[in-house]
């Protein structure tokens, strides 16, 4: 064995994340991948170009740079193949149209990314396809809501707005009994705490655009299969034409490297908060699963090995205005969609749900925390508080 052998027996998370995919037939001596911007790739002969046995022949089919970074996300998942997408939301839509039919049924988590339930209300139904929405702590319940032509089952763990933790090996035991397929969007938690496919998983997708490249500068998702579900993956992948530009590869490959301790780090401070906030008059819930007193706690805890840094507070009895008028004031979270960054953001949330509506008084500060110093985030926080105290 040499020092280069990508052996791996044992070796912890961090370790993996330094390690995973870095081939050196592809990269020689150095430590990072070529950026291979290729459409054409030439061949030597009329016979090569018909043989069809060249290793690469078009740039949508595979590049040095693609192969580096779905090798990494393959050999991080423990899946059989994974594939690249041009943003989350693409990752979503196309591990959906890789499994299903016309004439299939899809049971869908309550709480997911709200595109991902556009997906299912717009496209997937226009190819006759229904979906059935689901509480997402339902668990082995989720019996109840097959019918003889349901598919597969998509979830979010936690949804990254809610933040509810889905006991996703006895769903996916459910499914399996019945032939489904079982996707699930493991943005939030990364394969750094959290490998769906060790749990039951089919299909585990990633909005790349967060964690994986953590510097809010890259669109990319990536999916990961299992054995069953390469083939369906793989096939739908390669015929829709889907590719991403080598530059973005290469930003979220070397965003991989750095991922464990910024999430550490976003953990920590992140639980910190948390806690200061759940103790806050002014609060009348955390939601986050790392936090002893939330309803997903025992199932994070029997699953996860961590926690990232997004989480919501539902203030107590506070107004829209109120609400507005408190984020208005922050000044090291910036006010901006996505999150995963090294910089702290926050939103409203706003759940779009069906099968158990959100109480409309219960708004949600959406918080990312990001890489700054926990206690200016405090404070900064703190002094919002104090901003708004006299308003209703
Ligand atoms: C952001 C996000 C997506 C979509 O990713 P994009 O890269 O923005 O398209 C999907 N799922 C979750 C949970 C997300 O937070």
């Amino acid at each position: 064995m040499s020092r280069n052998d990508n052996a791996h027996a044992g070796e912890k998370p961090l370790t993996r994340l330094v390690r995973s995919g870095r081939d050196h037939a592809i990269t020689g001596p150095f430590v990072n991948p070529p950026v291979v911007h290729a459409s054409t790739v030439l061949f030597e002969t009329s016979d090569d170009l018909l043989s069809g046995q060249q290793r690469y022949t078009y740039g949508r089919r595979g590049t040095p740079t693609i192969e580096a970074l779905e090798a990494t996300m393959s050999e991080m998942e423990g899946a059989e193949g994974s594939v690249l997408c041009p943003s989350g939301l693409s990752a979503v839509s196309t591990a959906l149209l890789s499994v299903l039919r016309s004439g299939d049924h899809l049971l869908m988590a309550d709480n997911v990314y709200d595109p991902a339930r556009q997906v299912a209300n717009t496209v997937l139904k226009r190819m006759g396809i229904e979906t059935t929405f689901f509480a997402p702590d339902i668990g082995a319940d989720i019996a109840k809501l097959f019918q003889p032509n349901t598919r597969a089952v998509y979830l979010e763990s936690p949804g990254s707005l809610t933040f509810e933790v889905s006991d996703i090996p006895a769903i996916a035991k459910v499914a399996h009994a019945r032939d489904a397929l079982v996707l699930a969007d493991n943005t939030w938690a990364t394969p750094y705490f959290f490998k769906p496919l060790e749990h039951g998983v089919d299909l585990a997708i990633i909005a790349g655009t967060k964690y994986l490249c953590g510097h809010s500068d890259v669109m990319i998702g990536t999916i990961a299969a299992n054995a069953r579900a390469w083939p369906m993956l793989i096939e739908t992948h390669g015929t829709l034409g889907i590719c991403v530009g080598p530059d973005d590869i290469y930003l979220t490959l070397r965003g991989i490297r750095t991922m464990g301790v910024r999430l550490d780090k976003q953990m920590q401070s992140g639980l910190e908060i948390a806690s200061w906030l759940e103790a806050r008059a002014e609060v009348k819930r955390v939601m986050h699963p790392g936090l002893a007193s939330d309803p997903s706690h025992a199932i994070w805890k029997r699953d996860m090995t961590g926690s990232s840094g997004l989480f919501g507070v539902i203030p107590d009895g506070w107004s829209l205005d109120k609400v507005k008028a408190f984020l208005d004031g922050l000044r090291l979270f910036g006010l901006g969609y996505s999150w995963g960054g090294f910089e702290s953001l926050a939103i409203i949330g706003r759940p779009r749900r069906t099968a158990a509506p959100w109480p409309a008084e219960d708004h949600i500060i959406r918080l990312q925390i990001g890489l700054e110093d926990s206690a200016d985030l405090i404070a900064d926080l703190e002094a919002s508080f104090a901003r708004v105290s006299n308003l209703s």
